[in-house]
């Protein structure tokens, strides 16, 4: 498995940028491959090779935005008793504070605030278990309900993002009004920072919950979530898309890492049949109320329960997904996960 952690490198690389950008646009043109005919350039020939690799082979690119030095394996010196990656090409030299748990680093890039560091992690293998704890995501006041079908125990995680996003969306609206739009975007970052924030938190208790019942995972597919009528419960459509994507992918590779399974089952019917008895019950407002057997539950309990319950497995993640591949990267969203908080992944 391959993760990019992203460091902060307080360093000015302006000008190295601009001369792979040169590089980058000399190769397009010119369709070189080999460094000698850029030497000109001068950026050394360890990075400009690899830049000469990403876009002199690419017919594809036309345009270069958000150019990045890249150094591979060799070029990088890792101390982990030190904690410190150096790049002699470049003399950059950094501490870093994730996990020194991988195998080794695949190569490291570098924008103008920060280094990108992909390492590859060897996986934990996967747990035999036939129990499994229900997660709903989409419910209409947590970020997260989490059910155990076995010990019967509920847990809801995440309440004040509904605070969080109505407050935001208030200083949105005002400051489009007064039409300062370059603070709204700033604003915008700074709520999607503390969502995300949240949602590595979140995830991180999932796993351990799962990881200390040896349970497995069973997740909504939520990639159908805008056909799927139960989003007119959900507290805040706004917050949902992105926010409960990046945290369906916080929840499967910190499940990979440790061995957890996990399942995606079919969302239909879990909000609104009964997970005591399996009849379609009614709702009224937060009230689940089943005229069969009479249970009377909160929406999003009945719905987290009937997702732990359920046996209609639509999807497996670690067999299907691309993720598990190896040979893609983990999506963007994710690249500074383990930067933000910093946790250490040893559950
Ligand atoms: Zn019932």
């Amino acid at each position: 498995m391959i993760l990019t952690y992203k460091v902060k490198h307080n360093r000015d690389f302006s000008i190295e940028l601009i001369k792979a950008k040169q590089i980058a646009e000399y190769s397009i043109q010119n369709h070189v491959s080999s460094s000698k005919e850029v030497k000109h350039i001068g950026l050394k020939s360890v990075i400009s090779n690899q830049i000469l690799r990403k876009y002199g082979r690419n017919k594809n690119i036309k345009q270069i935005t958000n150019i990045k030095l890249i150094v591979p394996n060799q070029g990088i010196k890792i101390n982990k008793e030190a904690r410190t990656i150096n790049i002699p090409s470049l003399k950059l030299r950094f501490e870093y504070l994730f996990p020194n748990n991988f195998t080794k680093i695949n190569q490291i890039e570098i924008g103008e605030e920060y280094v990108y560091v992909s390492v590859s992690i060897q996986e934990k293998e996967m747990i035999q278990t036939d129990k499994y704890i229900g997660v709903d995501l989409n419910t209409t006041g947590h970020i997260a309900v989490l059910s155990n079908p076995i010990t019967g125990k509920i847990i809801k995680m995440g309440k004040k993002a509904q605070h969080i996003h109505t407050k935001y969306k208030n200083i949105r609206r005002n400051l489009q009004k007064k039409e300062k739009y370059k603070k709204v975007k700033q604003i915008k970052q700074r709520e999607s920072n503390i969502i995300k924030d949240l949602n590595n938190k979140i995830s991180h208790k999932i796993v351990e919950i799962a990881i200390e019942s040896n349970s497995g995972i069973k997740l909504e597919k939520l990639t159908g979530i805008r056909n799927n009528n139960k989003h007119t419960r959900s507290f805040n459509y706004s917050l949902n898309s992105w926010s409960f994507y990046q945290l369906q992918q916080m929840i499967e590779y910190k499940s990979k890492l440790h061995g957890i399974p996990v399942l995606y089952i079919e969302p239909a019917y879990t909000s609104k049949s009964c997970s005591r008895c399996s009849h379609i019950g009614n709702r009224n407002d937060k009230q689940f109320k089943c005229p069969y057997c009479g249970h009377v539950d909160h929406v999003d309990v009945n719905a987290a329960f009937n997702i732990g319950i359920s046996s209609k497995i639509i999807g497996r993640l670690h067999i299907e997904r691309d993720i598990c591949k190896g040979k893609t990267d983990i999506p963007k969203e994710a690249t500074n996960i383990m930067h933000s908080t910093l946790e250490p992944l040893t559950l």
